[in-house]
């Protein structure tokens, strides 16, 4: 493990979101969210409503800038988020998790805790100085974050169609080139 397991998922699952944000869209609608939350297993308020779909949505361009910046950067980003939110930090145990910090109230509105779990977690990667675990998927047409937890940092797509896709393009090139 390269992170704390709270901070591994706060990670996967940010990254996750912000890869919703593409061509589809795969985060339109109030079962897209209720699918999310389930899956990744948050807990406190949701309300199921279209104006929280909306907010969860919004959050993905500000979740992009700070999972892509370089370390400094990321230093500017994740102060200014720290001072934009009443932060009431608290150690819980829930599900499958052990102790981890909750640093907002579980009745804070989803998008808000979204954006502190994400950033507390960035907080963890800039301390060890791990920011090149986020990068860009390689493929040049996608887009998506790619976090690379692997022990040897081979990763360098955002998806399994991602890789396959290249592989596949690699293998046709060297064909051709033969
Ligand atoms: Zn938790
Ligand atoms: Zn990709």
């Amino acid at each position: 493990m390269v992170f704390a397991y709270d901070s591994e998922m706060a990670l996967q699952s940010a990254v996750e979101l912000v890869n919703t944000d593409g061509d589809p869209d795969d985060l339109t609608s109030v079962a897209d969210l209720d699918e999310f939350y389930d899956r990744w297993r948050y807990t406190g308020r949701h309300e199921r409503t279209s104006a929280e779909v909306t907010s969860v949505r919004a959050l993905r361009p500000r979740l992009r800038e700070v999972l892509t910046a370089d370390r400094d950067a990321a230093v500017k980003l994740v102060n200014a988020m720290l001072g934009e939110v009443r932060l009431r930090p608290e150690l819980v145990r829930h599900e499958e998790y052990d102790w981890h910090l909750h640093a907002v109230d579980n009745s804070a509105p989803l998008a808000e805790r979204i954006l502190v779990e994400t950033v507390m977690a960035m907080v963890d990667v800039i301390r060890a100085d791990e920011i090149s675990r986020l990068s860009v998927c390689a493929d040049e047409s996608c887009g998506g974050i790619v976090l690379d937890l692997s022990r040897n940092r081979s990763r360098r797509y955002c998806s399994t169609a991602c890789g396959n896709r290249n592989a596949v393009a690699a293998y046709r090139a060297r064909q051709a080139g033969e």
